[in-house]
């Protein structure tokens, strides 16, 4: 019998946690305790395809980009190649991590980490609304001065006062480049790493040239269109909060475990998910539902191996159950 497929997104905190300050060492044993529990589903026989977030660690290439050009005249580079980079990084660390993960519980498996460029349209309104913030935080003189030479976009700091910061859209993906490659090398049982930090964008010109997009795009969405192109059954998000809540932080705070679609699509369009936090989580799980997926899921990476573990959302209540 086939094997089910799962893709498994992990956010920011299964590779770094908020109060830590992103030594290698920390990265690795994060992610170490993260992977050991995605040996539960390879023990439950499924083919895996793992995506994971890039914020703080291209944040950093950032900055190092920033402080060689000022120290040494280093020609910065541009965003596809810091995400590439991290891609790189992150990917070649998740892959030793997992291995030696693997080989502690004797599974034989291979693990290979795609650098992954993910197709945008340059037409995307989101190139005339640049909204994610990226990199340091610079002075009104330092931004002004950029904007200059550079051309970037800057955005005050409002919440904390501190300064000005880089502004890049973050357009939707629509194709993943290399897409059926991932799929038969999942298939045939090899682990594959792909489309870290949302992937690389690039988009086709008019001469069908691939050209970079200076921009980045959101982990979960194309996470999620990943598992949509590769013909996974179930899309997996791991983050820091083991379900998902309606009024969440409110008195009447409610934990939803078991969602459908159209329930899911109405608590988003009421705001019960978080801008830039939930909300594309959300909508990423809604569309891998509406292309056909099984089940997507929304929890902690411990909860994995519980019988109850985390927020599931099918097409209708009576589908899929673990
Ligand atoms: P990651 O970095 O893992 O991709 P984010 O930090 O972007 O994840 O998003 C997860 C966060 O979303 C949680 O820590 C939580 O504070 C927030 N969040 C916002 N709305 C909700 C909600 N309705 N239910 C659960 N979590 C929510
Ligand atoms: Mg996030």
């Amino acid at each position: 019998m086939k094997k089910k497929l799962a893709v498994v997104a992990l956010g920011g905190n299964a590779l770094l946690r908020g109060d830590q300050i992103g030594t290698i060492d920390e990265q690795e044993q994060n992610t170490t305790e993260t992977l050991e529990n995605l040996v539960f589903l390879i023990n439950e026989g499924y083919n895996l395809i793992i995506t994971h977030g890039n914020g703080p660690q291209v944040g950093n290439i950032l900055m190092r980009n920033d402080a060689g050009e000022q120290l040494y005249s280093i020609s910065q580079m541009p965003l596809d190649i810091c995400v590439a980079d991290s891609q790189g990084g992150i990917g070649y660390m998740i892959e030793r991590m997992l291995r030696n993960v693997l080989n502690r519980h004797n599974i034989d498996k291979n693990v290979i980490c795609i650098v992954t460029q993910v197709l945008v349209n340059k037409d995307d309104p989101a190139f005339g609304d640049p909204q994610k913030r990226v990199g340091k935080i610079y002075s009104r003189d330092e931004a002004d001065e950029l904007h200059k030479r550079k051309g970037w976009l800057f955005r005050e700091e409002i919440k904390t006062g501190t300064g000005y910061r880089r502004v890049v859209p973050s357009p939707v993906p629509s194709g993943i480049v290399n897409g059926s490659i991932i799929r038969e090398l999942a298939e045939r049982g090899n682990i594959v790493i792909a489309a870290g930090g949302g992937g690389i964008p690039v988009y086709i010109d008019e001469k069908n040239d691939v050209r970079p997009a200076e921009a980045v795009i959101d982990k979960d969405l194309a996470s999620s269109l990943l598992a949509t192109e590769t013909g996974a059954d179930e899309f997996y998000i791991l983050t820091d909060v083991p379900y998902i809540y309606i009024n969440y932080n409110k008195p009447n705070q409610e934990i939803k475990e078991f969602l459908d679609y159209a329930d899911t699509l109405r608590y988003l369009q009421e705001g019960h998910f978080a801008r830039g936090s939930m909300a594309p989580k959300i909508e990423a799980c809604l569309n891998f539902i509406r292309n056909g997926g099984k089940m997507s899921v929304i929890t902690e990476a411990f909860k994995l191996a519980d019988t109850s573990y985390g927020s599931k959302i099918t097409m209708h209540y009576e589908d899929e159950r673990r």
